[in-house]
């Protein structure tokens, strides 16, 4: 078992490719409300999952109910990819502004697994390049995510390290 300490008052973001499993850690750890998914917030704008085309809107909207759970003193956690400096610096800002702290949860899983593992998924018609994008662009995130201002960052390596993983909130 590896204990991830998470302040109660933070707003975690979890990091990792599509299909590292983000999704799945989410419900097995965090609550029902606590979990912001990109992928809910494009369905709630647009009716579909899975249009990117709505990706801009689903983020506003998500954001802003961040805000308004944080104001409210709520963890809360995104789950999207947060592979992209750029995304991940919103929400920095964001924990800010709410004096909350950013932790982050990085799913570093192999490139084949999470090819593998979309390729049996419906609705998921990522091909292997959208995987490798994210996974170059999880590299260079890797070495960055200190610096870009979370206060925690938690890597996970592998399957085996996800399954053993708990989350333990500190006060
Ligand atoms: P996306 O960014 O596309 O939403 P994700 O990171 O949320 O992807 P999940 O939806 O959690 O990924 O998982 C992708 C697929 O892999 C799902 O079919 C899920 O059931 C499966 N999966 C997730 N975690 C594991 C695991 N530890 N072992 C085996 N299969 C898993
Ligand atoms: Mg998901």
């Amino acid at each position: 078992m590896t204990a991830l300490t998470v302040p109660t008052m933070s707003l975690v973001l979890l990091v990792g490719t599509s299909g590292s499993g983000k999704s799945t850690f989410a419900a097995q750890h965090f609550g029902r409300f606590e979990t912001l998914s990109s992928d809910f917030f494009r369905g709630l704008v647009s009716n579909d999952e899975d249009d990117q085309a709505a990706t801009p809107a689903a983020f506003e909207a998500l954001k802003h109910v961040a805000a308004q759970r944080l104001r409210a003193g709520l963890l809360t956690v995104v789950d999207a990819t947060n592979v992209q400096a750029e995304a991940r610096r919103d929400f920095v800002q964001l924990a800010r502004e709410h004096d909350v702290l950013p932790v982050a949860i990085v799913l570093d899983v192999p490139e084949s697994v999470c090819i593998a593992r979309n390729a049996a998924r419906t609705g998921r018609d990522f091909g292997p390049e959208v995987i490798r994008r994210q996974q170059g662009q999880l590299r260079r995130g890797l070495k960055a995510l200190g610096k870009e201002g979370f206060r925690r960052v938690h890597v996970l390596h592998g399957e085996d390290e996800i399954a053993a993983a708990t989350i333990v909130r500190e006060p």
